[in-house]
């Protein structure tokens, strides 16, 4: 499931059930709030009452902030054994969780990593330890939905880490890239280490952690799963690189198809070609394509030829035979 995390603060409600019904808008499946102080705790029921997916409380530091978030009928918290470490106030937390059925993700961050008495240990290893220790408390309160995240801005130190809890518990894995940055560097590396992770079989939700707006967080996430062919959400753009051959402006028709695809919710795959030497052949494999020539363009549909068309008409005719599909 695709996760994302608002960036509004949490206590001014209207803009964070805004930003919510935004993502939801985009099909963004569950969404994690942070929450500072008590007066976003409070906040938290005005906001679950006004949006439709799951709402997940981060907390960090204060364990009150847990119980007061359990308190407001959140459907999940995010607890980080780095920054509420003492056992005692772990249980409390459990076991109001418990009687209330909400699950707990053990998100431990490699930036904030509980103190370690073994220097030999590497990251991904103190990582898999801290979560191990809060998952065997929990256990022995019989506390069982749980779910676990072990996130890493270094990417082969998560992978190691989440492989190595893979094997070591049953619960469901929330994975992620952290701090992974802005877009263009953030998506390839957040893609690389989500992108692997899910290839090994590892994952059941995800978020891709950008410095940008969430929606291109959830927009992003969906790229991932699309690509792997784990989720057919949306339309899918198909477009060539273009070099010398081809023979129309193949990167400003895909920009424009783009921007009108986004409109479209349902699964469809556009191709947009630059010449006739791979364009056929791309053009006829999608649901929709289109391979340009000089001058003149042709359109498929569903692998056959449906129209020669102009070149100041090459946009319009496509999306028409989109909207037919
Ligand atoms: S489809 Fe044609 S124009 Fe586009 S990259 Fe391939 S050869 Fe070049």
């Amino acid at each position: 499931m695709v996760q994302s995390m608002t960036k509004t603060d949490t206590r001014d409600v209207k803009a964070t059930v805004r930003q919510i019904k935004e993502l939801e808008e985009i099909d963004c499946e569950i969404i994690r709030v942070a929450v500072p102080d008590a007066e976003a705790a409070r906040a938290l029921v005005d906001i679950k009452s006004n949006i439709k997916i799951p709402l997940v409380a981060d907390i960090h530091f204060d364990y009150r902030l847990a119980l007061a978030a359990i308190k407001a009928g959140v459907d999940g918290l995010r607890l980080n054994p780095g920054n509420i470490v003492e056992a005692d106030k772990v249980k409390k937390v459990a076991l109001a969780a418990r009687e209330r059925g909400v699950p707990v993700r053990i998100g431990v961050n490699a930036g904030s990593l509980p103190p370690t008495d073994n220097p030999g240990l590497t990251v991904a290893e103190r990582m898999v330890a801290a979560a191990l220790e809060q998952i065997h408390l929990l256990e022995s309160l019989n506390f069982d939905l749980i779910k676990v995240s072990l996130k890493a801005f270094d990417v082969p130190t998560t992978i190691e880490a989440y492989q190595s809890i893979a094997e070591k518990v049953p619960y469901p894995l929330h994975i992620g890239i952290t701090e992974a940055g802005l877009p263009r560097t953030g998506v390839v590396r957040s893609s690389v280490g989500i992108g692997t992770l899910l290839w090994l079989g590892i994952g059941d939700t995800i978020r891709v952690s950008l410095t940008a707006p969430p929606r291109e967080e959830v927009i992003a996430a969906y790229e991932i799963l699309k690509s792997l062919d784990l989720r057919r959400h949306g339309p899918v753009l198909v477009s060539c690189p273009t070099c010398g051959r081809a023979e129309a402006d193949v990167v400003k028709l895909a920009q424009e198809v783009e921007a009108r695809l986004l409109k479209i919710d349902r699964p469809i795959k556009v191709a947009v070609m630059g010449c006739v030497v791979n364009g056929p052949g791309e053009a006829r494999d999608a649901d929709v394509g289109i391979a340009c020539g000089k001058g003149k363009g042709v359109i498929f549909k569903k692998g056959e030829k449906v129209a020669t068309v102009e070149e100041k008409d090459f946009l319009t005719a496509l999306m028409r035979e989109v909207e037919g599909v």
